[in-house]
């Protein structure tokens, strides 16, 4: 620590509990048990060169470091590492916008960079570029894109790490790197092609531990002429599958490439049931043919998308035309909406205008509403979470991976004697591109001072470690997850007998020969530590001997 106080200088070490304890998961699934995920010190370098520094005294001692950017990542852990003691490396002061280029279109940004301050800086500019941004505003567009975050404008913008180009790391050996065309001197290419020669190395930096990003760069979106909003409403349960279909072609052909927004008028989101939709399932799972019955019993309108289509005006209202074409000779009673076409930028008032849904994260506007969500929940009004824990689960685009999901999490319910909240109208989210996501789970964590928190968070625990096997057992892995859950999910991705996670291993040991750069990440530990991965989950014994 005198030696980290030495590159840093005393205000930029973090030592006190009262300090070290602000670096502790505020969502923690673990808050206060002896398994729960907590540093022993927190160290904040100005600049690449400090960082540089603070790895070679780290490789000294094999004093594992975790680095984060902003280290907002609630509900996949925040700042806390994926092994208790290590000590945080905060990116933060490093936090200057290097460049926003609105002809080629890019940014290069620092790790400290919020999407505030990235935002703010291309209005007051004025330049005419887009960010895009995941739901709270006061994360980094680098932090986030090393965990796979994912956003709200078009594709391919929303997969934050498909659409970053180059970037600078320090190596956990303390050498300074450049990826792509970043490594040819002079080359001011680095932020238009990513791949440089020679095998591409920057997937090992995402949802990784192989170095600490110090430079990145981002593809931005030139500012569209306007945004078209349409909806679409099909009648029959079954329409789902066309509709996808004719989704994915859409898609594909890049002709709508706005994110769809997936609902049922038949109750398909988070929260209580509706007593009749309950009625309906509380016999078991309904067939198809008595969900088809309920769909006319009540209302005749099954499913719901809502879809985004950037750019000029009249190739807005050309795609939309086509896709209703298209739609319609797939399902002739599909229902269709224009429901407005903004021209960009908008103002002000037009941002929260729309009467269903504020516009910010459709507009590459960084906010922070979403903090509403599950601080209250509808099926326990009165006994708040302090925080979530949350499961998004990789599904192909097809009606029958919606369904078997939905029945999947059902099945999932009465195994643990939950009350029941799944539903067959749960829609899938489409942060990627070619692929959806199901949001599977929200469970609930507790910080309280309650004698039952820790009953609570337990259970907590088990039903996502559940509903986690569950879906893998039937393909489904998720995307992200809490660090708690880094080697159970991990595990799971077996084929070959773990043969990728050996592959990933013995690159971890000949880069990281001290194992010193956040062990333990995404179940990925260094030679020294392997004893130290939960395969099984937070709650089983630590492995001795794993495969
Ligand atoms: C209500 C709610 C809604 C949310 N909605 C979204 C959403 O829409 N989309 C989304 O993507 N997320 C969402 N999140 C999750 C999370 O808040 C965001 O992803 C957030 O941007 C991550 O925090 P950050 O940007 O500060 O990243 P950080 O916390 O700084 O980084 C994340 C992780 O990446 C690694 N890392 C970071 N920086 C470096 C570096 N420089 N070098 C090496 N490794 C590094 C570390 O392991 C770190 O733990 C949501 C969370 C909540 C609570």
């Amino acid at each position: 620590m005198k030696e980290f106080q030495g590159v840093v200088g005393a205000d930029w070490l973090f030592t006190a509990d009262e300090d070290v304890d602000t670096y502790r998961d505020a969502y923690s699934p673990l808050w206060g048990e002896p398994n729960e995920y907590i540093p022993s010190a927190a160290v904040a370098p100005a600049d690449v060169e400090q960082v540089q520094q603070l790895v070679r005294i780290a490789n000294r001692y094999k004093l594992p470091l975790y680095p984060i950017s902003t280290g907002k990542n609630l509900t996949y852990g925040s700042t806390a590492p994926t092994y208790s003691g290590s000590v945080v490396l905060d990116l933060k002061r490093m936090n200057r916008i290097l460049n926003v280029d609105d002809k080629r279109n890019f940014a290069v940004v620092e790790p400290g960079v919020t999407y505030f301050d990235l935002y703010t800086y291309i209005q007051e500019k004025g330049l005419k570029v887009w960010i895009d941004c995941p739901d709270p505003g006061w994360g980094s567009p680098m932090g986030n894109a090393l965990d796979h975050g994912v956003g709200y404008t078009a594709s391919p913008f929303r997969d934050h790490f498909g659409s970053h180009c180059g970037m600078e790391v320090v190596t956990p050996t303390g050498e300074i790197m450049r990826t792509g065309m970043g490594a040819l001197p002079n080359a001011d290419s680095w932020q238009d092609y990513r791949y440089g020669v020679g095998p591409w190395v920057d997937g090992l930096f995402g949802q990784g531990n192989f170095g600490i990003v110090t430079k990145m760069g981002f593809w931005l979106l030139p500012q569209p002429e306007a945004m078209g909003t349409a909806t679409v409403t099909v009648p029959r349960y079954a329409d789902l599958d066309p509709l996808i279909d004719e989704l994915n072609y859409l898609e594909d052909s890049m002709l709508i490439t706005g994110m769809q927004e997936w609902g049922s008028p038949l109750g398909g989101g988070f929260g209580a049931r509706s007593p009749e939709l309950s009625a309906l399932m509380a016999g078991g799972w309904p067939s198809d043919e008595q969900i088809e019955a309920y769909v006319r019993a009540h209302g005749g309108a099954a499913w719901q998308v809502r879809l985004h289509i950037y750019g000029p005006e009249p190739v807005i209202r050309a795609s939309w035309e086509y896709a209703q074409q298209r739609i319609a000779r797939a399902i002739p009673d599909a229902a269709f909406e224009l429901e407005e076409v903004l021209k960009l930028p908008p103002t002000r008032g037009q941002i929260r205008s729309h009467e269903r849904q504020p516009h910010d994260d459709h507009l590459g506007i960084p906010n922070m509403i979403t903090f509403g969500m599950m601080a209250r929940r509808p099926n326990d009004p009165d006994n708040p979470p302090q925080g979530h824990v949350d499961m998004f689960c990789i599904i192909p685009r097809t009606g029958q991976g919606v369904r078997q999901v939905n029945r999947i999490l059902y099945d999932t319910e009465r195994q643990l004697g939950m009350p029941s909240n799944a539903s067959p109208f749960r829609g899938p989210t489409h942060w990627y591109h070619r692929c959806y996501l199901m949001g599977a789970l929200g469970v609930p964590s507790y910080r309280d001072d309650t004698p039952d928190r820790s009953a609570k968070n337990r259970r907590s625990r088990q039903i996502y470690a559940t509903a986690l096997k569950n879906l893998a057992a039937a393909g489904f892995g998720l995307y992200r997850t809490n660090v708690a859950m880094h080697d159970l999910l991990v595990n799971q991705f077996s084929f070959g007998d773990h043969s990728l996670r050996r592959f990933q291993e013995a690159m971890k040991d000949a880069v990281d020969p001290n194992g010193i750069v956040a062990p333990g990440r995404y179940g990925l530990w260094p030679k020294r530590l392997r004893d130290q991965s939960r395969p099984n989950g937070p709650d089983a014994p630590a492995a001795a001997v794993r495969k």
